[in-house]
């Protein structure tokens, strides 16, 4: 049973998966978050380069390889370390949180090209970046979820089609409002805010504006549309 309304506070905001940062908030936080990310995927990468220079199967090769191993482990805590403390204080502050549906986001993030130049290097090491960033973002999701349900508020899937390129101010949509990946500028009003804290803001306007659905609970499965509920939509894939 959810009991939405006996969350201490009665703040909604959305928040959008960053291309250049971790998270933005529709309330104009940007969520770095990446520094120690960063700091872990190069020594990684570095660890992985030495694993391809040793022969496959021998004592060195193995060495190495479980080296590596005990690297994903550290990342891991630090992550989860990270992301616990976000989402605890996140869902302790706001009652309704929005966020981009997964499958749009996964969409969105090969159409927008998070690549600017891509050489091989560069473009192996945006690989092994985005995968990082986005399973810090799953397991956020994740843990915002339940912990907005234990303290009766609720995380809140949105799926606006073009979140990157409306303008949260005036709703004008056209590609050109993206002046580049990180700022934002509206051709019609003028209206300049950081990309991604704008798209957030365009999330939340979705997601009070009836078009949400309530995100898969931890386990999974669907929710439930909770028919009297206005704002609580079925999914519609
Ligand atoms: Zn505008």
């Amino acid at each position: 049973m959810i009991e939405i309304g006996k969350h201490p506070s009665e703040s909604e905001i959305g928040i959008d998966a960053g291309v250049k940062c971790f998270a933005a908030l529709s309330d104009g936080t940007l969520i770095e978050g990446v520094n120690s990310f960063r700091k872990h995927e190069e020594i990684l990468l570095s660890e992985q380069r030495k694993l391809s220079r040793k022969k496959r199967g021998s004592n060195n090769w193995k060495k190495q390889k479980r080296r590596i191993s005990g690297l994903h482990h550290s990342i891991a805590n630090v992550r989860s370390d990270y992301l616990h403390k976000l989402s605890a204080e996140i869902s302790k502050n706001h009652t309704k949180v929005y966020v981009e549906g997964l499958q749009i986001r996964n969409m969105s993030a090969s159409a927008r090209g998070t690549i600017e130049k891509p050489g091989n290097n560069i473009k192996a090491k945006s690989g092994l970046n985005k995968s990082i960033l986005d399973q810090g973002w799953f397991e956020f999701r994740r843990q915002l979820d339940y912990k907005l349900y234990w303290r009766g508020g609720m995380l809140f899937e949105v799926n606006p089609r073009y979140s990157s390129q409306q303008c949260s101010c005036c709703g004008y949509t056209v590609r050109e409002n993206r002046v580049s990946q990180a700022l934002f500028r509206c051709q019609n009003c003028g209206y300049e805010e950081n990309a991604d804290i704008n798209a957030a803001k365009n999330i939340k306007t979705v997601g009070q504006t009836g078009m949400a659905c309530a995100a898969n609970r931890v386990s999974g499965r669907q929710q439930e549309p909770a028919v009297n509920r206005k704002e609580i939509l079925p999914v519609a894939s």
